[in-house]
């Protein structure tokens, strides 16, 4: 019988998986192909948008770079000769102002000499400006000889100034004029009098501080350093910060043109008298902090200027240069520098003399491609990266992923030649799934999946309840049919002896008598209980209720079974000690009821013969409870029993003839009294059945 179960069980599965699993599967297969497609198409589509941003980044930078170039060539255009000084100061200055993008701007020569004409260098590579004229001296020169005897040979101090003093009358250049004042003032320093010499290099300061001495040292630059120093030997500390940073704010401002040597003096100088000052006091605290401020400026400018100077070391043609800017037309170069990086543009007007642009790549690659990048591409549907031409990275943004495959776009030819890497932020398959048209099929197939899953489950129930319920109605036919089989055959044979004269024992007789009353008294009972079952089952059942004593019915019941149950070994007590009122009831269904509890309390007792039946008032209405102290009823077991045909599944139980209906006809007389029933029972010590009958239905 299980193994038959067992095969339905299976044969249901197979069905399934067949009809339902099979193409349910062979469906997610697809869908998952179709998504794949989905996916690459995608990918596909992707890659051309990026082609076509790619391009449009680049046309961008590229427009970027024409209207610098244009403005510059308008600009040469504009001046009448085709000279290097045609730039002034301002000019210059106004085009890296309004593109900042131009790091400085050059002559080349026609033996291709790179001359700078940034006002931005701190200091230039030029000679001596004004060097002497060489024998015969002028009169200024003669008087500046015989000073510096003075001086310097014979340390005649005061008459060297006197001598300066009185060549100032005279009818001199203001560089002589700068040049008398530098050596008095540098005199009196000497003579121990820096009050005075402070003053005369002030007067230095206001009116010849764009005399260069000695070729190529500004006189202001001088009168600011050695007042500077003079303030320090008085000790007066602030004077001496306020002139330095004064100092150093006019040579960040590209005050003097001067040479690196001069640039590089001057600073090691003030360097050396902030480190002196290190622990001079609080009031000199933020004159210290500005000066170090202004030198961090200054040592970022001095990398500029070193690294645009570089470009004037040599003579060479840029066009000549291994650039890596594919298209020549467009005169842009991107080429190495003694170890530096030189993007340039040279305007192609030759008849203006050959100019050019350095631009600055910081600014190119921060601020022009990136912002450009941003401008036209949704950064939050892809990650990028810049790579030069070695496929070195230069720029990216945030959180590339290692494995991702990027899509590559080239600038355009006349850029340099370095390519942008598009990484789409690829969706992972379940969401892109969700995401993409499949995405419905999705929900649809998950619904359908769920469905399938509820419907095997409840299927599989089903046919589970199916499968018990005939188990237990092929179980009952067969102990019906023996529990009809027994008595009558003994009631048969019983009544062949006697019929035959067999038992001639009076005794004997009588008791033949008594057993085929009981056993045909078992056999009414069952099919009571059988046609009282089918009925119910039907509903056709009809209940006959009256007005009647419970107890009374119950007394009688119990005496019919007295007889019988004593014969049998047990000990039947009826506990009736209290009164019990009127109440409405049927009183063959209640007689059913007791009896069935009996019947069962009989069966199920095992080695223990006694029973006990209480009938009591309650505040409900009356208690009528049958209590054995058999084999028990497992607790999982105590709400099954009072389902149809159920037999609880102990051996023991098993040996126990029974058909399964009596205590659901119980339950069901039960109801129809609108009473209930508790069950109070453990494993091996017996169980208490009491039911609760109202007084009025
Ligand atoms: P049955 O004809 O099998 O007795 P019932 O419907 O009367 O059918 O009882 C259902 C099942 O309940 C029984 O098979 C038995 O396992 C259990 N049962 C009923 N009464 C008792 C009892 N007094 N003690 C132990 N088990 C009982």
């Amino acid at each position: 019988m299980k193994k038959r179960r067992v095969i339905q069980r299976k044969k249901i599965i197979i069905y399934y998986v067949l009809a339902i699993v099979f193409p349910c599967i062979i469906l997610g297969i697809l869908a998952y192909r179709g998504v794949k497609n989905d996916q690459a198409l995608l990918e596909r589509e992707q890659g051309l948008t990026f082609q076509e941003s790619g391009q449009e980044i680049s046309n961008e930078i590229e427009a970027h770079f024409r209207v610098v170039e244009k403005s510059f060539d308008k600009l040469i255009i504009s001046r009448p000769k085709p000279d290097k000084d045609l730039f002034s100061d301002s000019v210059l200055n106004s085009l890296i102002t309004i593109f900042p993008v131009i790091e400085g701007i050059f002559h080349l020569s026609d033996k291709n000499k790179v001359s700078l004409l940034n006002q931005g260098l701190l200091y230039g590579s030029q000679k001596s400006k004004g060097s002497k004229s060489g024998y015969p001296f002028t009169p200024a020169e003669q008087t500046l000889e015989r000073a510096w005897k003075l001086e310097f040979i014979q340390n005649e101090y005061s008459k060297a100034i006197d001598l300066y003093r009185s060549a100032l009358g005279g009818n001199n250049t203001i560089q002589d004029q700068g040049e008398f004042n530098n050596a008095i003032a540098r005199l009196q320093k000497k003579l121990g009098r820096p009050k005075e010499a402070i003053k005369t290099y002030n007067s230095l300061l206001n009116n010849y501080s764009d005399v260069f001495i000695q070729g190529d040292i500004p006189l202001g630059m001088i009168a600011l350093l050695e007042s500077g120093l003079l303030y320090l030997e008085m000790k007066d500390t602030i004077q001496c910060l306020e002139t330095f940073n004064s100092l150093l704010n006019q040579i960040m401002d590209s005050r003097w043109s001067i040479n690196h040597s001069t640039f590089y003096n001057t600073i090691s100088k003030i360097k050396e008298t902030n480190s002196l000052l290190e622990d001079a006091g609080a009031e000199v605290e933020s004159l210290l902090k500005d000066s170090k401020m202004l030198l961090e400026n200054i040592r970022v400018l001095e990398q500029k200027s070193a690294y645009l100077l570089t470009l004037t070391n040599k003579t060479w043609s840029i066009q000549s240069e291994q650039s890596s800017i594919a298209d020549n037309s467009s005169n842009r170069y991107l080429f190495n520098n003694n170890g530096n990086s030189y993007f340039v543009f040279l305007s192609m007007l030759e008849e203006h003399g050959q100019w050019g642009l350095i631009y600055n790549q910081e600014y190119f690659l921060h601020n022009i491609i990136h912002t450009t990048i941003r401008k036209i591409a949704d950064e939050s549907i892809f990650n990028w990266e810049l790579a030069d031409n070695y496929g070195s990275i230069m720029l990216n943004s945030e959180n590339i992923s290692s494995n991702a495959i990027p899509v590559k776009v080239m600038l355009s030819p006349s850029l340099p030649s370095w390519t942008l890497l598009f990484y789409p932020k690829s969706e992972e398959f379940l969401s892109s799934f969700i995401q993409t048209r499949g995405g419905i099929f999705f929900y649809i197939f998950l619904l359908i999946v769920i469905i399938l899953a509820c419907g095997l489950f409840f299927t599989l129930y089903t046919v589970n309840n199916e499968l018990r319920l005939t188990r237990m109605k092929s179980n009952f036919i067969t102990t019906v049919s023996h529990e009809f089989k027994s008595p009558l055959t003994l009631i048969r044979q019983m009544a062949e002896m006697l019929d035959e004269g067999r038992v001639p024992d009076e005794n004997r007789q009588k008791k033949y008598y008594s057993s085929i009353l009981q056993e045909s008294e078992r056999l009414s009972h069952l099919i009571d209980n059988i046609l009282d079952f089918s009925k119910m089952e039907a509903g056709q059942k009809i209940f006959n209720f009256e007005e009647g004593n419970l107890a009374m019915v119950v007394e009688e019941t119990v005496r019919s079974f007295q007889h019988q149950l004593t014969d049998k070994g047990f000990q039947l007590k009826l506990n009736l000690h209290e009164v019990i009122p009127d109440s409405i009831f049927d009183k063959e269904a209640i007689r059913q009821v007791l009896q069935n509890l009996i019947d069962n309390a009989c069966k199920y007792s095992d080695d223990s013969k006694i029973i006990e039946v209480k009938v009591s008032k309650v505040d409900s209405g009356i208690s009528i409870s049958v209590k054995d102290f058999g084999i028990g009823i497992k607790k999982d077991e105590q709400d099954k029993i009072f389902s149809r045909f159920y037999r609880a599944g102990d051996e023991l139980t098993q040996k126990v003839k029974g058909s399964g209906i009596g205590l659901i006809i119980v339950k069901q007389i039960v109801e129809a009294h609108k009473g209930a029933i508790k069950l109070k029972s453990e494993l091996g010590k017996g169980s208490d059945f009491q039911l609760i009958l109202p007084l009025k239905i």
